[in-house]
């Protein structure tokens, strides 16, 4: 078609087309999860801010709203709905402002409870998954051990036979939930002597004798949440509670841990957002020599990097969640999602700091926040590092 000059086309700067993979019931979710969250959780964070700790209400309430199980079958109480609506979960989160809140629930949601889905019994699935998914039984994950971070097959914790129980010996750290939850899905080893196949994991109910909650340690940020040094002395379980194949724990894990990166990642890019968004109006509002420190020209071009970052690192998000949710197991491209979307959160979270100037270090503006909860993504569910070494060996170095 030949240009006119009533057909030129104009820039659609403020079109509020939804990329493919979201639908309009997708939509629907992400408007009534938002007003929740800016409803009945973002009041409070502040004060779950000062008191280092979210209430524990928060899970059956998301429990009762559905929120807790978007993707789980109608069977256990879940919404039945795709792994999409576990991205809009945590895209919505961060409108809370409280990132120890939206990394407790994701723990939850996105962590502890999918190897149960994915590989836990019948019974299992009833007495775990489907009180989780109604937030009457909150659940944590126990992978990282004192002397064991990134290097998972490392780890000591021990679980031995003994007739028709196992025993367990070892201890966590910075576990997420750990002084809350009811039980922490366990990752122990069986075989010492069988390398990747002598993992197996396990349900344990922490108010299990031997079970002994330790430290409330204090961090950098995700304030909100509890995170616990544990340890498991002579605690005896019955062979029901092991999850999954006895053996196959180091796998099992690994499955579990792309998930998990690919929603740490979603977080990620939605706190960029929330972060850019926030400075952007003060850059409008703020003048210095006369005008908006956004008009300056070093200011503007600022923004087009952040904004530039937050939606490569969206596309990548957005592309691998497709291919995860249609079947492929894109191990690479969740890791390169992490680790990127990891990165530039804590860049533009950064940058906005400075762009506020003197009110970016103050609490009051809640971009240092941002910062602070921000960098915890570039260690947890696996380091800077771990995702080089995953893609760089990805391609057979
Ligand atoms: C707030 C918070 C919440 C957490 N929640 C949980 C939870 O709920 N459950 C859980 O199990 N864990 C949790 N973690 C633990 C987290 O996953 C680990 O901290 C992380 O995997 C890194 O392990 P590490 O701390 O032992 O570091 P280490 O493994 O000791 O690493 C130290 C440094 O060495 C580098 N390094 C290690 N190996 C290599 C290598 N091969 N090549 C190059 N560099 C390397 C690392 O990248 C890092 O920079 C949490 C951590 C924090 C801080």
């Amino acid at each position: 078609m030949a240009a006119t000059a009533e057909s030129v086309l104009k820039p659609d700067h403020g079109s509020s087309r939804k990329h493919f993979i979201f639908t309009e019931e997708h939509d629907r979710l992400r408007e009534s999860i938002g007003s929740f969250v800016t409803k009945e959780l973002a009041p409070h964070a502040e004060r779950w801010e000062e008191e280092k700790y979210f209430e524990d209400w928060v899970f059956p309430r998301m429990g009762e709203l559905g929120f807790l199980g978007l993707s789980y079958p109608e069977e256990y109480g879940g919404q039945g709905g795709d792994y999409y609506a576990n991205l809009v979960l945590a895209e919505e989160m961060p409108k809370a402002q409280c990132g120890g809140l939206a990394m407790g629930i994701a723990v939850h949601t996105d962590m502890a409870t999918p190897p149960i889905h994915l590989f836990g019994t019948e019974e299992q699935k009833q007495n775990y998954l489907a009180p989780c998914i109604r937030g009457e039984k909150i659940s944590s994950i126990g992978i990282t051990e004192p002397d064991a971070g990134s290097d998972v097959a490392g780890i000591k914790t021990r679980a031995v036979r003994d007739g028709d129980d196992w025993v367990i010996n070892g201890s966590k750290t910075y576990i997420t939930n750990g002084h809350r939850s009811d039980f922490i899905v366990l990752v122990t080893k069986t075989d010492p002597d069988a390398g990747y196949d002598g993992f197996t994991l396990f349900l344990v109910d922490m108010d299990t004798e031997g079970v002994i909650r330790e430290k409330k340690l204090e961090k950098l940020g995700m304030h909100a949440s509890d995170t616990a040094l544990l340890a498991f002395q002579d605690v005896r379980v019955p062979n029901e509670a092991v999850l999954g194949e006895i053996g196959k724990g180091f796998y099992h894990i690994m499955w579990e841990l792309q998930g998990e990166r690919l929603i740490g990642a979603a977080g990620c890019v939605a706190g960029a957002q929330y972060c850019f968004d926030k400075t952007l109006q003060y850059a409008g509002e703020r003048t210095a020599f006369g005008r908006p420190i956004g008009k300056f020209q070093v200011q503007r071009h600022k923004f087009a990097e952040m904004a530039t970052k937050i939606e490569a690192a969206r596309q990548m998000v957005y592309t691998t969640a497709w291919r995860f949710q249609n079947g492929e197991y894109p191990v690479r491209e969740i890791s390169m999602a992490k680790l990127y979307a990891s990165r530039i959160a804590v860049e533009v979270a950064d940058e906005c700091i400075q762009i506020h100037g003197g009110a970016g270090y103050m609490r009051e503006y809640g971009v240092e926040r941002v910062w602070r909860d921000m960098r915890l993504n570039r260690i947890g569910a696996g380091t800077d590092e771990v995702m080089l070494e995953v893609i760089g060996k990805s391609y057979g170095l």
